[in-house]
Parts: C-alpha cells; structure tokens; sequence
C-alpha cells in the first residue's frame, strides 16, 4: 500500500476515499443513506489539515524542564513551613518511593502479605501524589469515584459523589496511608538524589536531599506519570513581570479561595490561561467567574462531552453487596477494553465512548463479513459521527459564532484525552471571558506584560500555564534519579532506548526492585486498577521472598529479551492511528512511535485483561519463574 508522509515525517497509509468505495459496499451504502450529515472525505482532510498546522519540528524540543531559574515554578506551596529534621540512617525491608497511589497500593498490599518494616520517601509534604500537588480550582477525577478511588471495602468509605473533586481524593489517600501505618518510618518532604546496589551487603543504598542514606531490602519505584510539571520554551517567559505558575502548584495566597472556588483574590485581576487540556478546561469556569477580566490561550481545542455528576444515592448504597467494587472496577475495564457486560454498571461517557467506537467496525454479523478496509473506513465514520455530536454540543452551548467555532475538536476521539465537563463551555459566554485562538500556533512570545499573539499584546496582572506534565524523557529524567544497579550499571543508560522489563516490573541488573508504572504493561482507563493489580504482584513476590528465605532476585536476561518480544509481537496496531492524530504526549507530539519511552508506546498490546491473567498465572505456577534467586 502506498504512503504518504505527515507534516511531522510520519507514515500514513493512503487511503481509499469514502467516496471510491463502490455501490455494493457498506461503505458506500451508510453514505448513500443519507443520514450521516457530513461529508466523511471533507472531515478527513480536515482532521489533516488542523494536525499539520500544529506540528513543530522540535515535537517535545518544545518544552523545558524546570530547573535554573525556573525552579521556582515546582515549589511545593502547600508545605507552611519547612520541615525540619535530622539525617535518618537506618536498614528497611521494603523502600517505596512515592507516596501516591502506586506507593499507597504497594504499602498496603505489602502489608497485607505481613512486611512490617517499610519506609516510604515521598517529595510532597503528604501523601496523595497527583491529588497532593493538583489542587488547582475544580480539581476533578474524570474516572468514576466508585471505582478510581482504591480500597473503598477496605476502608468502608463511600464517595459523596459519582466524580470525586480532589479534595475528597487527597483526604481518601491520607486515609489509606493511615489504614495501613504508613506514616511509619515515611520520610515526607525528602527526595530521593541516588540509588544504588551494593553488591557486598546485598542492598539496595538510597540516599536523599536530606542526606538519609537508607540500607534497603527491596526497593519499589512508585514515581508516578505525569508527575513532573513542564514549561513550553515561549520566549520572554520568564520577563513577565506579573505573577505567574504551573497549575500544579496552585498559588492560592495569590488568588485566594481553595479547589471548590471563589478566587476573591482575582476579583479585580486580568488574568490569562495557557492550555486548554483536561486540567484547564476543569479550573477555567473557576477563573471565568472570578477574575475581571479572563483571556483563555488557545492551541488546540479539547473534545468535551457531558460530565453528569450527581451525588451518591443512599438507595444504591444500600444494594451494594460485599465485592461490589472490585466487580464494578471488572465492568468498567471490560467495556473500556471493546468487551461485552451484559450490564453496563458505570453507565457514563467512558463506556459510552468505547461501546460504541470500540470494535464499531466488528459487531454485527454482517460486519463482520467486511473487508479490513471496509471495517477500518465503518469505523472512522463512527469516529466522525461521535465528535461531530461532540462539535454540536458546542453550537448549543456557546452564542458568539466564531468563539464557538474555534471551540470545536477536529480530530479523532482517543487522539487525545476525551474530556468531560458541563461548565467549561459556558464560561465563555461571561462577557468578561475572551478566548484567544492562536490558529493551532500556540503562544511563541511573553512580554513584561503579558502575552502577545498575532502582533496583539495581551497585558495581564496573573499568567497561568496549564501546559501539563514531561512524558517520553525516560524514568529517570521524569523520577529525577539515577538508578546505579548490579556492577555500576545506569538505568537511564540501560534503557536510554526504552525500558526493557519482565512483565513491566523486574529489570535485569537491577535486583530486588520494582517498577511501578505504564511501561510494558496492561494500562488500564482507570489508572489505579492497574497499580493494584501490580501492587498485588510485587506484595506476592516479597511474601515468598520471606517464606522460601529467598535473598536476591533478578530477572533472566533471557525472560526479560522474551518479554521484549511478546510486547513487540502484541504491539498495538495504532501507530498507524496515531500517526494521523493531532500532536500531543499520546503520539509523541506527532512523531509518532520513533521513541521508546513515548507514554502509549511499549504497553502490553493484549491489553490489561490479558495482562493481569499472564500475572495470576505466572502466581498460581508458583515457581517464580524468570528470577533467578542468588
Ligand atoms: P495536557 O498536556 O493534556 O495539556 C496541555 C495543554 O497546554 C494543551 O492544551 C496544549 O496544547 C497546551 N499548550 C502547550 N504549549 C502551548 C503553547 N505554547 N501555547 C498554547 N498552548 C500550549 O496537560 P493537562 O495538565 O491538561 O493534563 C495532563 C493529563 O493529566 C491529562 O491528559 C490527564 O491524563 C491527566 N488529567 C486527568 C484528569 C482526570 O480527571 N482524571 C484531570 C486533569 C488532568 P496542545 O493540545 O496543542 O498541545
């Protein structure tokens, strides 16, 4: 099949109009029926047109990470005052770093299986991670909180509302990590600086910015995703002589009020937004009705369906019988995963979105008789159909023609986060709310006074950059240490292509240590089901440990070369897909899957059903095979 390059180099195969498709087919006929209201060819030029517009030839070049002068942008501004304590230097069994849910999983399930000694570092001044720094107004979990909120049985804890705002997140962590003792031996506010084996004393050697120097057992790499906050490369950035940070680290001395609003501080404020992803799209109705005057900087619009919170109903509460949520969290990840329920538990825009364009193109029998070009061309008018519903929502919503029209997402849905929210639109109706559409350019330059976009200067008294999270540097770059492992080996060398894993969690010359995170995988919509699942797994491996009086173990090079295969052999088919979409952190800013650290690339392709099965398997086999004990 012939091929045509993308703006960003990227490899599309061409293909067939909707239009040459002829008179006999499925394709031809949904277009003939005259039902579908637009024009798919039309759309998909489209589609291609607004992606090449966005494209920049330094792809992640474009943003810079947070250190020198710009350090003053990650200041932990919840932390009052400083903590104050003396240089810790002590043996633990188990050594976690990270206290968000990956930490709080692996604590509790390490508990569980009977580890006593376990210390968690964590650099926020609690635990909660995301939900620690993300405080900014509206904070919002887009997941259900039935199921994104872990251990709900456990704690006997129910939800206020169907979507959790973050307050209730952070307070439900603080929670678990108290459930299970571990602000034990936590050591908060620390951050890890070195990690390194020891080969005489068999442990692991941590040492931290407070100068702890920890003898660990076993260490568990809990660092979180989309946990270091980045900075586009605008010029004049740091002339601005207003005020001015990342929406992670919320300044609420200067705005006043908390998460759930009233920024009395902005009152009499300009203020201007840059970024219009899931994180602003949740603050911007806070800032709209709090400042004087809001200028939302726009580069790519995000596709918002409907939110439809509503609080818990006791009713409901009341019918829930024991394993309610681990069943509800089953539900949710087989519909989200193209699979059949017979009931759709959640019942939300997720598993709206994925009953009907997953497997869109397979599910009637007749449909299943089509040819792959046939299915992929049913599919992408499903696509088409979806956000053109998405696109009306906006002309129902937002009166000024043009702001709704620069509002509208002309890509396909999955090219990036589907969004949800039933305030954002409607903050532009405020006449004190201006959106200032940069046509797909971005803001490229900051003044002492403000932003300037087409030869206009915005001036403003507070910028506020939403512009989210480094992805695809590597673990190292975005955990912010280096892991020395067996003979002086660097992670960040080991793996400066892309991580090489068993299962996504050992990794050869690094004994005794697990990685927690979205690397070789089973990923999962609701992201702490697949932290528990490996939680579970690592909790399993430290319990026999103990039992069978194990010392050391590490993965096979061959288990781990085997591992590589399968991921490569299930590699999803979407690079294609991807290749097509508009730039951001799901395709590698546009450049597709070239780099193996890239956030959906190296994911286990057989998806997380399959994935937590391979782990239950390789448990119940009971061999541990693929470590080798020493
Ligand atoms: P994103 O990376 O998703 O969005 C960054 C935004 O900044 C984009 O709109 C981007 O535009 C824009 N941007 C970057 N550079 C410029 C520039 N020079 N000029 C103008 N705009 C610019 O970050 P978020 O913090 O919004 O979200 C990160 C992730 O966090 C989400 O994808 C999601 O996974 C998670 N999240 C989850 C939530 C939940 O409810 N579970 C809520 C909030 C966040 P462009 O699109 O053109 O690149």
């Amino acid at each position: 099949m012939s091929e045509t390059k993308t703006a960003a180099g990227c490899a599309v195969a061409d293909q067939r109009k909707f239009s040459d498709f002829p008179a006999s087919s499925p394709v031809a006929e949904k277009l003939a029926s005259g039902k579908l209201g637009f024009d798919p060819d039309e759309l998909r030029a489209k589609y291609a047109f607004e992606r090449d517009k966005r494209i920049r030839p330094e792809g992640r070049g474009q943003y810079q990470e947070m250190t020198g002068n710009l350090d003053v942008f990650v200041d932990d501004p919840f932390v009052k005052q400083g903590l104050e304590r003396d240089a810790v230097q002590r043996d633990v069994e188990v050594l976690i770093v990270g206290g968000g849910f990956g930490g709080l999983l692996g604590g509790a399930h390490l508990r569980e299986a009977g580890v006593k000694d376990i210390c968690i570092i964590e650099k926020g001044g609690d635990f909660g991670g995301t939900w620690y720094w993300n405080r900014y107004p509206g904070a919002q979990c887009d997941v259900e909180s039935y199921l994104y909120l872990p251990l709900l049985e456990k704690l006997g804890y129910m939800p206020k509302e169907k979507y959790s705002f973050g307050p209730e997140i952070l307070e439900h962590s603080l929670a678990i990590a108290k459930e299970y003792n571990l602000y034990d031996g936590a050591l908060l506010e620390t951050g890890v600086t070195d990690m390194s084996w020891d080969e005489g004393i068999q442990r692991w050697v941590v040492k931290t910015d407070r100068g702890d120097v920890l003898k660990a057992r076993f260490i568990s790499l809990a660092t979180g995703i989309l946990a270091k906050p980045k900075l586009p490369k605008i010029a004049g950035i740091t002339d601005f002589k207003g005020h001015i940070f990342h929406t992670s680290r919320w300044d609420f001395d200067y705005t006043k009020g908390d998460t759930s609003g009233n920024l009395t501080g902005l009152n009499d404020k300009r203020v201007g937004i840059i970024g219009t992803g899931p994180t602003a799209l949740q603050c911007i109705p806070h800032l709209g009705a709090d400042s004087k005057e809001l200028f939302v900087f726009q580069r790519t619009p995000s596709a918002i369906d409907v939110r439809g919170n509503h609080p818990t109903n006791p009713r409901w509460v009341d019918s829930l019988q024991p394993g309610w949520q681990a069943r509800r969290m089953e539900n949710f990840n087989v519909i989200t995963n193209g699979g059949y329920q017979a009931e759709d538990l959640v019942n939300d825009g997720w598993t709206d979105l994925f009953r009907g364009l997953v497997g869109a193109e397979g599910k009637t029998e007749e449909q299943k008789k089509m040819t792959a070009e046939e299915k992929d061309a049913i599919k992408e008018i499903a696509h088409f159909q979806k956000m053109e519903e998405v696109r009306a929502r906006v002309d129902a919503i937002v009166v000024d023609k043009d702001t709704a029209e620069n509002l509208k997402a002309y890509y396909r849905p999955f090219c990036k986060r589907p969004c949800f929210h039933d305030d954002y639109l409607k903050t532009f109706n405020r006449p004190s709310v201006t959106l200032v559409d940069t046509d797909g350019k971005g803001v490229e330059v900051i003044t002492e006074k403000g932003v300037v976009i087409a030869g206009v200067e915005y001036e403003l008294d507070c910028l506020i950059v939403a512009t989210g999270f480094e992805t695809g540097e590597g673990f190292t770059s975005a955990s912010g240490f280096e892991i020395n492992g067996r003979d002086g080996s660097k992670l960040s060398e080991k793996w400066a292509d892309g991580p090489a894993t068993m299962h996504g969690m050992f990794s050869h010359g690094f004994p005794n240590c697990f990685f927690m995170g979205l690397f070789q995988t089973g990923l999962t919509v609701s992201l702490p089901h697949t932290l528990n699942e490996q939680a579970e797994h690592i909790a399993y491996v430290v319990e026999q440990c103990n039992e069978r009086e194990l010392g050391v173990l590490e993965v096979s090079e061959e288990r781990q070369k085997d591992w590589g295969a399968t991921i490569r052999s299930k590699a999803h088919n979407n690079e294609e897909f991807f290749n097509t979409c508009t730039p951001g952190y799901y395709n590698n800013e546009g450049k597709g899957g070239v780099n193996g650290h890239n956030f959906l690339t190296n994911q286990y392709g057989g998806g997380p059903i399959e994935f937590f099965e391979i782990l239950k398997n390789w448990r119940e086999e009971g061999g541990l095979q693929g470590l080798e004990v020493s």
